[in-house]
């Protein structure tokens, strides 16, 4: 197959690209609970980005530019309203065993141990169950929770939780891992562990990773290039490579090298603001009227 049938109308080479998007458009039709009205709103606009084979790319933006909308997406969990994403060509239609989802607050089988929630995405795939206990392991070992491997979630801390959500969507073998800040819910110094971790593991398995994250530091930290996206509609503004070398540690997040990426892009962010939540403003839309019916 060649190129321009594998990849329509993109310039990427094939033989590096991973995930293609190309001009992708989403519009949410928000419904006003006071009259009932629909006002579309578009939260991403001719969003165009390439993913090479195993780059670890990050994507940062303010809160609601459309960073969930997009990866959802590329999960198959969501649908352009028009565009295309094609993962090694083929044109994704749906969830698939070929990428994990990493999604923000864990989502663990609370009636699973660890090793159990681990274990599931070998299940779908119907693994026999000796095999499945090997790599299972092996995946538990790898995020360090080994002797933990009989614990339910709610016996975990946050960032435990979070690498049992890590090993679980590592343990299938997927090309692509998608995350959408998964970090964001546990402290700095676990957040800094876990960055570290997850790059010997990236370093380890040769995966494509697409990272979401608004910290800016987070980003600059992982990635091979960071995707800056800009609000209002929601699109990429700008591609920053990351040429700081690898492997890194800890060292590098006080080089200079380092903090001037970072401010590169925090310029970038300057002029985008925070998108106020539009389902969370339809409910104050609700809340005002009840309060202005009140007073009357
Ligand atoms: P981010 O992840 O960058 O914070 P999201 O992708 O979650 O942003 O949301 C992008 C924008 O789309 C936000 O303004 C949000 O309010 C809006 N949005 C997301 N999901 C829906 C939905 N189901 N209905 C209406 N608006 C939505
Ligand atoms: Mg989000």
């Amino acid at each position: 197959m060649s190129s321009k049938q594998k990849f329509p109308g993109s310039r990427s080479d094939e033989k590096t690209a991973k995930i293609v998007a190309r001009n992708i458009n989403r519009v949410y039709h928000i419904k006003s609970k006071l009259d009932d009205q629909l006002t579309e709103f578009q939260a991403i606009k001719q969003l165009d980005l390439t993913v090479n084979k195993g780059e670890f790319l990050a994507i940062v933006g303010p809160s609601g530019c459309g960073k969930s909308t997009f990866l959802d997406m590329i999960a198959g969990l969501a649908k352009p309203s028009s565009g295309e994403i094609f993962i090694d060509g083929k044109l994704i239609t749906g969830p698939a065993l070929d990428r994990g989802i990493v999604l923000q607050g864990y989502a663990l089988f609370p009636w699973r141990t660890v090793r159990k929630n681990v274990e599931f995405g070998l299940e779908v795939k119907k693994v026999p169950k000796n095999q499945r206990a090997e790599i299972s392991q092996k995946y538990i070992d790898l995020v360090g929770l080994q002797n933990f491997e009989e614990r339910y979630p709610h016996e975990l801390s946050g960032g435990m939780k979070q690498r049992v959500a890590i090993a679980r969507a590592l343990a299938y073998d997927p090309e692509v891992l998608l995350m959408d800040e998964p970090f964001a819910a546990v402290d700095a110094q676990t957040r800094e562990s876990l960055q570290e971790e997850l790059l010997r593991i990236w370093e380890k398995t040769k995966k494509t990773i697409v990272f979401v994250t608004h910290g800016i530091d987070e980003a600059v930290f992982l990635a091979d290039r960071v995707a800056v996206m800009s609000t209002n509609p929601g699109s990429i503004k700008e591609i920053i490579e990351i040429n700081l070398p690898r492997p890194r540690n800890d060292a590098i997040r006080s080089s200079a090298d380092f903090g001037w990426v970072r401010h590169k892009i925090w310029e970038l962010l300057q002029n985008e603001p925070a998108v106020a939540d539009k389902k969370q403003l339809s409910d104050q839309s609700v809340a005002e009227s009840i309060s202005t019916s009140a007073e009357l």
